[in-house]
């Protein structure tokens, strides 16, 4: 019975020996050395004082190699056991690819007497062996079955999150180098850059401010995920101080984001309650952007609970300009939805409240993309209201200038083109003739056929005006069985010529009514107007006068006015 539970004992010890150790330390138990998830220890200091002897002494809380704790773990030790099981000594790796955005990283590596030191300061870090684009790498030795304790001390501006890997050289050199290093932020930047150069092109054939607005935004969010995810550190090699001012462009983002909500629903014209909502906010994070000028880490603390206020804010408004029946609500509704909630998740990893992967830990750049492309598509779904707005505006002008019955341009519009048909004759001194035309006796064709067989008659009339004009010649109908032609080029004889061609295809014209077989004739008076002395009314009159003449002749023929304007006003 003891033997047993001796054995049993031993099992028990065994086993929380197993896992203590499966818990806590990293075994290097193969050639290859690729460790991305493994478990170590932390301890925040919060003094920020503690010596590499003090913290060391401290209770460390066992976590995954990744870890977000928020703003108030600027000094964190990171502790990691470490044991090669392997027979052969190990030269390791131990990166951490998310330096650019610390102060200071110190690593501190174990030895049989005291510790050994490398010490990375972010601001000097561009001309540092331990920095390589955006990444710290210390190099460490392990013998044959030596175990070790690694510590990192980490020291961040703002807010603390970092992972850690040991890779062996090879896989070091990969992780540096390698295909895919930054490619998801680059593709993620290239995106936003291209939109921004088509909403440029945008603005310069339309000359909107939302684009330019719309574009700032962008730039922003290109900016800050360029900076954030260690593309520009990788790319330009510059670290600490000199890339916290660029964090900026967080707080300038929502506020070009509300510039464009205020433009797009024109909030400061048709929802003036909104406005004032979007102008607090507004106010608010211009304040914050001014602060974080002078002083970016306060007013970075500041923008977590202004991004909440403001997502709140542009949300309801969003929600009050939908229940309004805005078109554009819904989808911007949609897409800062998909804004909110990556950030939200963003946020929640910043503050240390959601664990390390790849949505929390680039939420916000997700975020930025899946909004800006629907804000993209709100801009071109703007442009089709505003074309189809345009194309009924345009239906409406023609309306307003065309006659119900024929089709051809009515009265009013004759006048004003008239009148500049005019004055272009004379400016080049080039003839310019008037015809007014009256179907003969028409009330006995409404008398004998009926009213729609007159109205018949009318459209014939004025399709075959339409089919004898030429290009530049102007002919409209002044209501009933009354029309006008104005012919720009024509001398008087021309015009005669065609006023008479006009009048024999008239006669020819041939309408079927039931089997029989309906014709009618028109009277045509026509003047020559003389551009520097008459007005297109005096023409009228001389015109008319000739129909009259016309008429009183036996009607079905031409005639031209022979009257001075002088014998008209006398
Ligand atoms: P005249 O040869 O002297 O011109 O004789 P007329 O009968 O044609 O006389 P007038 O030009 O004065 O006729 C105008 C008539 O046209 C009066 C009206 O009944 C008819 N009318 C005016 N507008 C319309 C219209 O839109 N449709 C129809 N069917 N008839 C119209
Ligand atoms: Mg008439
Ligand atoms: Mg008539």
């Amino acid at each position: 019975m003891a033997g047993l539970l001796k054995t049993f004992v031993m099992m028990l010890v065994f086993a929380a020996q197993f896992a203590y150790a499966s818990r806590s330390a990293v075994l290097i138990d193969s050639h290859d050395v690729n460790l991305t998830h493994f478990q170590m220890s932390y301890f925040i200091d919060h003094s920020g004082t503690l010596s590499f002897e003090e913290a060391r002494a401290q209770t460390f809380t066992l976590s995954p190699n990744q870890v977000s704790l928020g703003t108030e773990a600027k000094t964190t030790w990171s502790q990691i056991e470490i044991k090669n099981l392997t027979d052969q000594p190990r030269r390791l790796f131990l990166h951490q690819p998310q330096a650019y955005h610390n102060r200071q990283l110190v690593f501190y590596e174990q030895q049989t007497e005291g510790y050994k030191q490398q010490q990375l300061e972010m601001d000097t870090a561009a001309s540092s062996p331990l920095m390589y684009r955006g990444s710290a790498i210390f190099e460490f030795w392990l013998d044959a079955k030596e175990s070790k304790r690694l510590y990192v001390k980490s020291v961040s501006f703002s807010h603390q999150w970092f992972s850690l890997l040991i890779l062996d050289e090879d896989h070091s050199r990969r992780a540096l180098l390698g295909i895919g290093a930054h490619n998801d932020i680059a593709l993620m930047v290239g995106i936003l850059l291209a939109l921004v150069v088509y909403n440029f092109l945008l603005y310069f054939s339309s000359n909107k401010r939302e684009n330019i607005f719309y574009s700032l935004y962008l730039i922003s969010g290109a900016l800050w995920v360029a900076l954030s995810y260690g593309l520009l550190a990788s790319l330009f090699n510059i670290y600490g101080a000199d890339t916290l001012k660029m964090h900026l462009s967080l707080i300038s983002m929502p506020i070009f984001l509300i510039l464009f909500m205020m433009d797009i629903f024109q909030t400061g014209k048709h929802h003036l309650r909104e406005h004032r909502f979007l102008q607090c906010i507004l106010l608010l994070l211009v304040l914050n952007f001014i602060y974080g000028f002078f002083d970016i880490v306060p007013a970075l603390r500041h923008t977590s609970s202004l991004a909440a206020l403001m997502m709140l804010v542009t949300t309801s408004v969003s929600i009050s300009l939908l229940r309004k029946g805005d078109p554009l609500a819904k989808y911007f509704l949609f897409g800062h939805s998909l804004f909110v909630v990556f950030s939200g998740i963003a946020v929640l990893f910043y503050k240390g409240i959601i664990s390390f992967n790849y949505i929390s830990s680039h939420g916000v750049g997700i975020g930025i993309i899946l909004e800006s492309l629907m804000l993209a598509f709100i801009i071109s779904y703007r442009i089709k209201i505003l074309e189809d707005i345009k194309a009924s505006q345009d239906e409406l002008k023609l309306l307003a200038v065309t006659d119900p019955l024929t089709q051809l341009y009515n009265r009013r519009y004759f006048y004003t083109e008239a009148n500049y048909l005019l004055e272009q004759a004379r400016k080049t001194r080039m003839p310019l003739t008037l015809l007014i035309m009256d179907i003969d006796r028409f009330k006995a064709i409404n008398d004998g056929y009926g009213h729609q067989v007159g109205d018949q008659v009318i459209v014939a009339l004025a399709n075959l005006l339409r089919l004898n004009s030429r290009d530049g010649e102007l002919v409209a109908c002044f209501g009933g069985e009354e029309f006008v032609m104005l012919l720009p080029n024509t001398s008087e004889e021309k015009a005669q010529q065609r006023a008479e061609q006009i009048r024999s295809a008239v006669q020819s014209l041939s309408l079927d009514q039931q089997g029989d077989s309906l014709n009618f004739t028109i009277s045509i008076g026509g003047v020559a107007i003389n551009s520097e002395r008459e007005t297109i009314d005096t023409a009228l009159n001389l015109a008319d006068i000739a129909l009259y003449e016309a008429k009183n002749t036996g009607r079905n023929c031409v005639r031209f006015s022979e009257c001075q304007l002088a014998s008209l006003t006398s």
